[in-house]
């Protein structure tokens, strides 16, 4: 994994070292509310730094930046320090439906199953995001996709028994990794599966997928809509999606971390991505724009040879599950402006610095040479 402090540093999502935040949370150290999250890897509990609770071994520790990338990675919050409740008390319903999350099989706690538990779903949602800042539905999503993703970072074996077992002995998630990622069909070979793997970046953990020739999809874990890419892949390649690693894996982990340590910006993979013509034609142009540069829509639009085209080639880009590779962040509003990005617009941002900076210093480079090899 690579340490956020060697790159891409200096914004909200970054943390300090490993060894700074232990002593921080060894001391119960107030001034780091808010900067990192303490996720208990035995309990699967995350924490504040301030947390009453023992002190976990340093081994047994890993350290979100924020709320949502702790649930990501499979943390639910600790009832003693309460990480995702401001100093106002819990409203009662929001505990209970936090509670209902945790215990329902699936992750999942539906309109219906409010209703049946006598409380109204319009004021459900209100109320939890009023208090949260963030609705009932990402909260659980967040969740369920969390365990999932545990599943995939421990790359269990492709046998779907084991699956199983693996959940029983969690909480009422058991069924989060199938819903998720899907059950492999009647008789489906290992080989006719997509394999996932978990892989963490300096701008948070991404998810990719592949089968033996080549990468499906390459996304960040809370991009919104994954589930959404996850179905439409299973449905398509008609295909199960299990933890795993191949070749083609380890190449794009590679690749993944030389691009973000600055060495190469150039990814060389065997890609297949699924989508229409009309997608494809779009995804190629994308990977037409350099590194360190941007395109605008209505540029990308004449390209594709669809000069009125601008929405279409927007919502084409939008629908990339390749982020990084086919580089859909390289596209912004003609005025300059980002405009969105499924992955976060601070993350496009992100991205773009780290381009720009990397082919300033390569040109720097270069020219550096000439001027050696020009001679006195
Ligand atoms: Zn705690």
């Amino acid at each position: 994994m690579i340490q956020p402090e060697l790159s891409l540093s200096g914004s909200a999502q970054s943390l300090p070292t490993t060894r700074t935040m232990y002593r921080a949370l060894s001391r119960r150290d107030a001034a780091y509310e808010g900067v990192f999250f303490t996720c208990v890897k035995t309990t699967g509990i995350f924490c504040r730094p301030t947390c009453r609770a023992k002190r976990p071994k340093p081994e047994n520790v890993e350290f979100f930046p924020s709320i949502n990338e702790a649930l990501h990675g499979g943390y639910r919050p600790c009832r003693l320090c309460r990480p995702m409740d401001s100093t106002k008390p819990v409203p009662p319903l929001v505990e209970r439906l936090r509670r209902a999350v945790e215990e329902s099989a699936e992750g999942r706690v539906s309109d219906k199953d409010l209703a049946a538990m006598g409380i109204e779903p319009s004021t459900a949602r209100r109320q939890f995001q009023s208090y949260h800042g963030m609705t009932f539905h990402a909260y659980q999503r967040a969740r369920r996709m969390g365990l999932a993703l545990r599943d995939v970072k421990a790359g269990k074996a492709v046998i779907d028994v084991q699956l199983a077992r693996g959940y029983e002995s969690t909480s009422g998630f058991r069924e989060a990794f199938t819903r998720v990622f899907g059950t492999p069909p009647r008789g489906a070979k290992a080989g006719q599966c997509l394999l996932a793997q978990r892989m963490e970046t300096p701008l948070g953990t991404m998810l990719a997928l592949a089968d033996e020739l080549s990468l499906r999809l390459l996304e960040f874990a809370n991009r919104r809509g994954l589930e959404r890419e996850l179905v439409l892949l299973r449905r398509r390649l008609k295909c199960a999606i299990v933890p795993g690693s191949n070749a083609v894996l380890a190449e794009t982990q590679r690749q993944l971390t030389r691009y973000f340590a600055g060495e190469s910006l150039a990814f060389d993979l065997p890609l297949a991505p699924v989508g229409s013509d009309f997608q494809r034609r779009v995804w190629a142009e994308l990977q037409r724009i350099p590194a360190g540069r941007t395109r605008s829509y209505k540029e990308m639009a004449a390209r594709v040879r669809l000069p009125n085209g601008h929405r279409a080639v927007a919502r084409a880009n939008g629908s990339n599950m390749l982020a990084l590779v086919i580089p859909c962040h390289r596209v912004i509003r003609s005025d300059g402006d980002l405009c969105g990005y499924a992955g976060g617009v601070w993350r496009k941002q992100r991205l773009l610095e780290h381009e720009q900076k990397y082919t300033r210093a390569m040109a720097t480079k270069r020219h550096n040479k000439s001027q050696k090899e020009l001679g006195p």
